[in-house]
């Protein structure tokens, strides 16, 4: 579960105000804890909107379970074609095309993956990792996103061992929709935050929202960034999903070549125009491993990028250190 958030949310603005301090609302959705920040006078409609738009994109982009995806996910496994919304169909082409462009590191088609190393529950317990026949044969022919054949709103596959898993894309959407609905209904300023992926809309009382990024192998923070209205900021850790076994620790952002956990990274944080592209771009980057994480980011569009290697050594590219206060 990830219940301890990514990034803290400082409670500071930059400018002097008189102005109430803004309301920080808590929800469990997306199965992870969601921060809410809210104008002290804003009405009840807007954290119910939130909730709301937070709840139906759990209900389609989740792979495991009742959802609209899972239910695809299901039909494809069986071999046949599924139908689904314009919205999860773009959705679908978004993850392909960001997959591609990253060389695969980040990749959908892992939901098999994800399933034999546990991660599909949210309360993995300590034990054996994925026996190494079984890994073996994944890193022999991985099924990928690129198996997936969407033609308008039908989904097909000829790989029925395709099981696709948004898991590193959604909850940065998620966020997005929340945001466009809050906009759209006249909203004002927020900022919204689903354990490590975070977007802001507006200014805080006049002053840009600041957001902390957390010293992954610590309490503290690491620095401090302002985010323009509609700026993400998304981390990917180590530290946020995993469990322990013969005194090894094994986590849960998974490299799809290897069918383990990615090596050499403790966390990475990228900023991007869309929530769902911050929240992938951060996941390929740390999969692209230490020598390769900010370029990586990079080309994806995220030239503002920071990383922590598992030997807490950090790095920041310079577009990332410019916009940067140390604590
Ligand atoms: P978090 O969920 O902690 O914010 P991420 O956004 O990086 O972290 O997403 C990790 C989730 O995405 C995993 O729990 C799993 O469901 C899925 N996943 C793991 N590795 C990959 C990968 N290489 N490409 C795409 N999805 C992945
Ligand atoms: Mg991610």
């Amino acid at each position: 579960v990830t219940a301890r958030g990514l990034i803290v949310l400082l409670g500071i603005g930059l400018g002097a105000c008189s102005a109430p301090p803004p309301a920080r609302h808590e929800l469990y959705v997306l199965h992870t804890l969601v921060t809410v920040t809210l104008p002290d006078d804003a009405d009840g409609a807007q954290l119910a909107l939130v909730e709301r738009t937070l709840r139906a994109a759990e209900a389609r982009y989740t792979a495991w379970g009742e959802g609209e995806l899972a239910r695809a996910n299901a039909a494809l496994a069986r071999g046949e074609p599924a139908t689904v919304s314009r919205e999860l169909a773009a959705a679908l082409q978004d993850a392909r095309a960001l997959s591609v462009a990253s060389g695969g590191r980040f990749d959908p088609g892992v939901g098999r993956l994800v399933e034999a190393w546990g991660f599909h529950r949210d309360d993995r317990a300590d034990g054996p990792p994925p026996d190494a026949t079984w890994l073996a044969a994944w890193r022999a022919d991985p099924p990928r996103i690129h198996a997936l054949t969407i033609d308008g709103a039908t989904l097909s596959s000829a790989r029925r061992d395709l099981w696709l898993d948004l898991g590193a894309w959604a909850k940065g959407r998620a966020v997005d929709e929340a945001l466009t609905a809050l906009r759209t209904a006249g909203a004002r300023s927020a900022l919204l935050a689903a354990a490590g992926d975070i977007c802001a809309l507006g200014d805080k009382h006049g002053a840009p929202w600041r957001v902390g990024i957390r010293d992954p192998r610590g309490a503290g923070v690491l620095t401090t960034i302002t985010l323009a209205d509609g700026e993400c900021i998304s981390t990917s850790g180590d530290y946020e999903r995993g469990f322990g076994w013969a005194g090894a620790r094994y986590h849960h952002l998974l490299d799809p070549a290897t069918g383990e956990p990615a090596r050499g990274l403790a966390s990475v944080s990228v900023i991007a125009r869309h929530g769902a592209h911050a929240d992938a771009i951060a996941t390929a980057a740390f999969v692209a491993g230490p020598e390769a994480a900010l370029a990586t980011a990079a080309m994806l569009g995220s030239p503002a990028a920071l990383l922590v290697t598992s030997s807490g050594e950090q790095r920041a590219s310079p577009t990332l250190a410019a916009r940067a206060t140390p604590p």
